[in-house]
């Protein structure tokens, strides 16, 4: 059984795009630049954006963080938008989620300029991303992608069942996974709370995919002998022994499901640490996307 250490993994991408941004540096180009915007003050939202700040300083980019608080009117938060649009100096910015509830979270996604939405979740992205064009592709299903590849798991023509249908993860994976490409072309049931028998989808499943936010929901009973599995969920399960007063759990029971499992990913350690490096790829993108624009006109 092979644990996929995206830890590993993702320390290696980081180190690659860390030796790209060295290269243009020494070229006298400037540093990628992404921005963040965190409303309020959510513990987790918190958390993730400290990780990707932290991140941009490690591989030498250029970070900003805009932090707003819980009573901005959407309003106000457009206008903050509109202005990293119009900053040339940002290549990408991200606004983490979830926003307020007076806040609508899709006129905001429409507020972002497709060329800086580094999270790719804007319409225009996610449409390009689903007809196999260039785009951004979201973080998280773009870090699960990379896994595979660089574990060179067997995908083709293999059965993959995604649990959870969410935007920003079951849904992308479940047509990344299935496109006619290297790593993918897998057929793809995409299960959630109203699929019947779902165990009974697992257990023919070649690879499992669970994206729903339930700790320990996937059972060894629910999985065949050899099959790959990926867990995204990451919840926060409390716990008085442990120092910050709660522990990490994904959705699968790494414990009875790694004994049945060819390969799987851990929590933590598994898909999180690739969503914050394919964050960073994606901005470089965008950088560079930048560089062809400004080359393209002189
Ligand atoms: P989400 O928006 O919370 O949606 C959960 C999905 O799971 C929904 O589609 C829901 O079905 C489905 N679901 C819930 N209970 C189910 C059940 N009993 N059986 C089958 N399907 C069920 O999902 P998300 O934002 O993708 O987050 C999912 C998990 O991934 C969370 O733990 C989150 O923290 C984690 N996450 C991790 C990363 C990372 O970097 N590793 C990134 C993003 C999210 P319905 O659509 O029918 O409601």
């Amino acid at each position: 059984m092979v644990i996929i250490d995206g830890k590993k993994i993702s320390a290696l991408i980081k180190e690659e795009i860390k030796k790209e941004v060295e290269d243009r540096k020494a070229k006298g180009l400037q540093p990628p630049h992404l921005a963040a915007v965190l409303v309020g003050t959510d513990g987790a939202s918190q958390t993730y954006v400290n990780s990707k700040v932290l991140a941009c300083e490690k591989v030498g980019f250029t970070s900003t963080l805009v932090k707003e608080k819980d009573s901005i009117s959407e309003a106000q938060l457009i206008q903050i938008i509109d202005q990293l649009n119009n900053d040339s100096s940002v290549d990408g910015y991200i606004v983490q989620l979830p926003l307020p509830k007076h806040i609508d979270e899709q006129k905001i996604l429409m507020a972002v300029d497709p060329n800086k939405d580094v999270d790719g979740f804007h319409p225009f992205n996610f449409g390009k991303m689903a007809l196999e064009m260039p785009t951004f592709i979201p973080a998280t299903p773009f870090g699960i992608m990379e896994l595979l590849k660089r574990y060179d798991i067997e995908v083709a023509s293999k059965h993959c069942v995604v649990i959870g249908r969410s935007h920003i993860v079951g849904r992308p994976i479940s047509i990344l996974i299935s496109q006619k490409k290297k790593y993918a072309n897998a057929t793809v049931t995409l299960a959630h709370s109203r699929t019947i028998n779902l165990d009974h989808l697992t257990r023919s499943a070649d690879i499992i995919i669970t994206a729903l936010g339930r700790p320990e929901f996937l059972k060894a009973d629910m999985v065949k002998e050899g099959s790959v599995v990926i867990d995204v969920g990451i919840t926060r399960v409390s716990d008085s022994n442990a120092k910050r007063g709660y522990v990490l759990k994904g959705d699968v029971d790494f414990e009875g499901v790694s004994k049945k499992a060819k390969a799987i990913t851990p929590v933590p350690g598994g898909v999180g640490p690739m969503t914050i490096a394919m964050l960073l790829k994606n901005t470089l993108l965008a950088s560079e996307r930048k560089v062809v624009r400004l080359d393209a006109v002189s």
